[in-house]
């Protein structure tokens, strides 16, 4: 369907999105409220070390949690429907291709190495293209006692085409890997991270269940080195990423507009229609239209 480049304008459809922040926030502040006087925050229980514990035993134990995460990871990134399948490989393949072209954006840098933003519109452009309902995600979160505020990009696309499965939403994070590396990590946790792809693409509980392990392991990892885990590294801040409430944007490729585009009708009309519809699917995501 007809979707031109640059926005010269943009409809906001959905409720306010200050307002879909603060109803994250107000959550954070109940947890504030009944658990404030306790002073048991996650950082805290980085340091706390059961100094009783028999050193082999520790030891033991440390290895059997290391195997654990490495089996559920596995687990975790074997299963695959179809779907996901599909625009993976679809994704994998633009992206390959961007790099392969040295694209230049429209800010005048190498698209695949400079520019993350441009990367990532004109990759959901041909997933457009290639008949998915893609878009450009914008997470946006204030601070909460938990987790300090933070945004984050990525691409979703929201399927609906299956009447047995409702909508399924397939996540796509283009920079996976680097979102978990830290710095001075143990071999083990390391080894994990190794483990993921650097474009993810998967359902939302996929995403969630691999964000639980590595949380968990960069935890386990942090205690075990007697650091301290950074905010930034708290389950809840990952979530808050790709899995809070986000902006949707779509857009069409830079490269794919040609002649045609301007023969097209104004599609303002029609894009509402569909994006109504795709609001009302979609309970975590507000949606914005891109209009020529
Ligand atoms: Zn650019």
């Amino acid at each position: 369907m007809a979707r031109a480049a640059p926005a010269t304008a943009r409809v906001l459809l959905a409720a306010s999105f200050s307002g879909m922040v603060f109803g994250f926030l107000e959550d954070g502040h109940e947890f504030q409220e009944s658990y404030g006087s306790s002073d048991g925050s996650q950082e805290n229980d980085a340091f706390l070390l059961d100094e009783e514990e028999e050193a082999g035993d520790q030891e033991e134990e440390d290895k059997r949690f290391w195997e654990k995460q490495h089996q559920l990871l596995q687990a975790t990134l074997y299963r695959t429907s179809s779907l996901e399948t599909r625009i993976r490989s679809l994704t994998r393949e633009a992206v390959k291709e961007i790099q392969r072209s040295e694209t230049e954006c429209g800010c005048r840098k190498p698209m695949a190495s400079g520019c993350r933003s441009c990367l990532m519109r004109e990759v959901s452009g041909r997933l457009s293209n290639a008949g998915y309902n893609s878009a450009m995600c914008k997470s946006k979160w204030r601070s909460s006692p938990d987790i300090p505020s933070g945004e984050h990009s990525f691409l979703d696309v929201v399927n609906n085409s299956s009447l047995k499965k409702g909508e399924v939403r397939v996540i796509i994070e283009l920079n996976f890997r680097d979102e978990f590396e830290m710095a001075r990590a143990s071999n083990e946790y390391n080894d994990l991270v190794q483990k993921l792809p650097e474009v993810f693409v998967g359902k939302v509980e996929r995403l969630q269940s691999l964000i639980k392990i590595l949380c968990s392991a960069a935890k386990k990892c942090m205690k075990e080195k007697k650091m301290h885990m950074g905010p930034w590294r708290k389950q809840k801040y990952m979530q808050a990423k790709w899995l809070g409430p986000c902006k949707r944007t779509t857009s069409t490729p830079l490269l794919a507009v040609g002649d045609s585009a301007r023969l097209r009708p104004k599609p303002k009309e029609s894009m509402l229609t569909v994006d109504l519809l795709e609001m009302v699917h979609n309970r975590h995501c507000m949606t914005v239209v891109q209009v020529v």
